[in-house]
C-alpha cells in the first residue's frame, strides 16, 4: 500500500483482491469492480456510499455477507465475492487434476 494514497481503514475489509483485479464489495445489489488498483476500488466505493448514503441505510441484523459465502445460492449482478469463490473453485480443480 503506497504512502500516497491513502485508503480509509473502512475499507480495508470490503476491498478484495482477485486474478481479474480488485472489487469493492456493496451492501447493494452490485459489487464495484473489477479495478486494476485497489486506490481505484476504494475511490469508487467512496463515490458509491455518497450515492447511497440515506437510500439503502444499514439494517440492524442483516447477515455479514463477508462470511460464508455461497456462490450457487447468489442472486448478485457483478459480485466481488462470486468471482473469488470461482477463482478458488477452479484453482482447487486445477490443482487436483
Ligand atoms: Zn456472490
Amino acid at each position: 500500500m503506497r504512502a500516497d494514497t491513502p485508503i480509509p481503514s473502512e475499507h480495508q475489509d470490503r476491498l478484495i483482491h482477485t486474478l481479474y483485479g480488485w472489487y469493492a464489495l456493496t451492501r447493494e445489489q452490485s459489487d464495484l469492480g473489477p479495478f486494476d488498483t485497489a486506490e481505484r476500488a476504494s475511490r469508487a466505493l467512496s463515490r458509491h456510499i455518497k450515492v447511497y448514503r440515506g437510500i439503502n441505510p444499514r439494517t440492524p441484523g442483516t447477515p455479514q455477507r463477508m462470511h460464508l459465502h455461497d456462490a450457487d445460492q447468489c442472486t448478485r449482478t457483478n459480485c466481488g465475492l462470486c468471482v473469488e469463490a470461482r477463482i478458488l473453485r477452479h484453482s482447487l480443480m486445477l490443482a487436483a487434476s
